[in-house]
């Protein structure tokens, strides 16, 4: 079997295993290998590509406060249009979970409470009694995805690292201080290996021996419907309940509406459960004055949270250069920029940016769910 060596390999292409790539290859060797056919099949390529500072517990929102400067100037040679479109958030609240939107205010970052006149004016489309409160984020953004996670891919192209897809890591193993990794057709070698798998994170640690992190995928779908009549939907903001039992972003002529859902599932090609889809598509219709009466079109995939709900960034106290980069959650193209950064530093020792404080580097450390070295 064809054998290459590198000195980092990382499992998964998606965002977080891209941006890491783009950050570090140049002085070290990089090879990046995915399972699938090409990358971003997975959770990636099947996110609401949203921005929203106000989402996730404070780690979340500070990175994505560090990630979002990132895109408002992305390096040079990574994009030559704009990464975020600004679109606004607005979060509605009926009267029975106004007490919501209070703590969503307390702890809130360029959230202003508006009426539910000022609400309705916004979204001529809801009805009089979904809303009782709400608040709205200006600043909340479409994120371009696609042009961030192949712009991310040809950076680290251009300073050397090699993408190898259809490789699926089947085995991993530790000998003399090198990580062996086998796919179906070649083998690897690296002193460090990168766990960005995604939803298959545990069982990629699994495989190598180290202790799991207890990551779980939980499925979220989306319906497309047309955009409804006597509307012109396209400019609306982001709109949705403000305790999370569905949301609706609206895009040129059609609206993406997700029930919101976090069933947890096995790491797999996820697809969508009809019912569950029909019971948020219902949630949502009696919040607004239109019927759904047609879906165009559906599509699920995978949130992997770790149990804090927190990303899971930095070397297995457990085994010799084992890097974990996942549970990345609801939130990790918005976080990605800064978790790719931090990634980086970690990985190559160099001391982070001040804007990462020690309580970010503390609540993302593999060390909270994995003490005991056992390798
Ligand atoms: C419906 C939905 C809406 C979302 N909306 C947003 C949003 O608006 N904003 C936001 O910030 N986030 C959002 N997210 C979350 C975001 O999409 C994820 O956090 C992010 O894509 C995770 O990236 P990843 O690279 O870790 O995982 P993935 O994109 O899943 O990449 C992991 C890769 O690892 C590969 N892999 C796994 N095992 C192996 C193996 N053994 N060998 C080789 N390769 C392997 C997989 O094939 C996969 O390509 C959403 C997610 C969903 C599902």
């Amino acid at each position: 079997m064809p054998k290459q060596h590198a000195d980092i390999i990382i499992i998964g292409a998606g965002i977080a295993g891209a941006g890491l790539a783009a950050m570090i290859a140049g002085d070290r060797k990089v090879i990046i290998l995915e399972a699938e056919d090409h990358p971003g099949y997975h959770s990636t390529g099947r996110s609401a590509a949203v921005l929203i500072q106000n989402y996730g517990n404070t780690t979340i929102r500070a990175l994505t406060r560090i990630s979002r400067s990132y895109l408002e100037h992305p390096p040079e040679g990574l994009n030559s249009h704009a990464l975020l479109h600004t679109r606004g958030c607005l979060f509605t609240a009926a009267e029975n979970n106004c007490d919501d939107i209070k703590t969503l205010m307390q702890q809130a970052e360029g959230l202003t409470a508006v009426t539910a006149e000022e609400a309705q004016a916004m979204i001529p489309a809801l009805k009089p009694d979904a809303v009782h409160m709400a608040a709205y984020e200006a600043a909340a953004a479409d994120i371009d995805v696609a042009a961030l996670h192949q712009g991310w891919l040809r950076m680290a192209k251009m300073s050397g690292a090699e993408l190898n897809v259809r490789e699926r890591v089947k085995t991993i193993k530790r000998t003399h201080n090198l990580w062996q990794l086998e796919t179906d057709r070649h083998a690897y070698t690296a002193p460090v290996i990168v766990n960005a798998a995604g939803a298959w994170a545990d069982p990629v640690a699994r495989m190598a021996g180290v202790k799991p992190a207890g990551i779980v995928p939980k499925r979220r779908s989306i319906a497309i419907l047309p955009e409804p009549a006597h509307y012109h939907a396209s400019d609306w903001p982001i709109f949705g309940n403000v305790n999370d039992t569905w949301y609706c972003k609206p895009e040129t002529g059609r609206l993406l509406v997700s029930p919101a859902d976090e069933d947890p599932v096995e790491p797999m090609d996820a697809y969508v459960d009809d019912l569950v889809l029909a019971e948020g598509l219902h949630r949502f219709e009696q919040a607004v004055d239109f019927p759904v009466s047609r879906i165009e079109g559906s599509w699920a995939g995978l949130r992997s949270f770790a149990p804090d709900n927190t990303p899971v960034v930095g070397f297995a106290p457990d085994a010799d250069g084992f890097f974990w980069l996942a549970g990345q959650g609801g939130y990790g193209i918005q976080t990605a920029p800064a978790i790719s950064q931090l990634a980086a530093v970690l990985i190559t020792g160099a001391r982070p940016a001040s804007s990462f404080s020690s309580d970010i580097l503390a609540s993302i450390s593999p060390n909270r769910f994995i003490e005991n070295r056992t390798y």
